[in-house]
């Protein structure tokens, strides 16, 4: 636990739009505890098996987040609860989510995960993918589904500018989304991007949303 970063990161995010995702994957729910003492109410897990084992042993009031990939045959167990899905990538996935909210009576806020970055192994949409995905949404609409915005994980690497490059591209890409599909639509405002690493530049590129872990985790 490192609470002076992570008193460090709130304090830099007052003067920013951008809200912070304890990314809490491989964290005993101790540690989400003091984290959640702290005042923290966001988390963001990566994988389903280790939300659905956590989510019963903390508090009500914690806002998950799943952020990790995302397997159509596990919806099910995370739909009851989960606040939102950072990471879905295709029609199939988001047509899975719709109908395991309707069966929970819930509405899910998505986000649509983008391909940004150079390494070929990192899920996501890339443009065309995207507007295909959107054009099949406005004729077949997904009342149980809101989507609030697009997702991104840069190329891992030293090579900062890069990073700064491929954020400023999402943000670019999620101009041109809001534009073309979602002008009237006040609830599509999220760009979530920037991790430990590179956070600060995501701000600096306009992020909504950083997804930070071993900042606020390690000693
Ligand atoms: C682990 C993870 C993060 C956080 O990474 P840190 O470098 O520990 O801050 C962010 N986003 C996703 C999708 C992750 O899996």
């Amino acid at each position: 636990m490192n609470l002076q970063n992570y008193t460090q990161i709130c304090k830099e995010l007052q003067n920013s739009s951008a809200q912070l995702v304890a990314v809490s994957k491989m964290r005993s729910v101790q540690q989400i505890k003091t984290m959640y003492e702290a005042g923290q109410r966001v988390f963001g897990e990566n994988r389903v098996q280790e939300l659905t084992e956590k989510q019963p042993q903390l508090p009500n009031d914690i806002q998950w987040h799943l952020i990790g990939h995302l397997q159509r045959n596990k919806v099910k167990y995370i739909a009851p609860f989960v606040s939102m899905i950072h990471s879905v990538d295709s029609w199939g996935l988001l047509e899975e989510i719709h109908k395991r909210a309707e069966k929970a009576e819930r509405v899910i806020d998505c986000l649509l995960q983008i391909h940004i970055a150079q390494e070929s192994s990192k899920f996501g949409l890339n443009e065309l993918e995207l507007n295909e995905l959107l054009d099949k949404l406005a004729q077949n609409p997904l009342p149980h589904i809101r989507l609030v915005g697009l997702m991104g994980m840069a190329t891992f690497t030293d090579n900062l500018d890069e990073v700064r490059l491929e954020f400023r591209y999402l943000k670019k890409l999620f101009d041109k989304t809001k534009q073309k599909y979602f002008e009237d639509n006040d609830s599509f405002k999220e760009i979530s991007m920037g991790m430990s690493g590179d956070y600060k530049i995501a701000i600096e590129e306009g992020s909504t949303m950083i997804r930070v872990g071993s900042l606020i985790f390690n000693q």
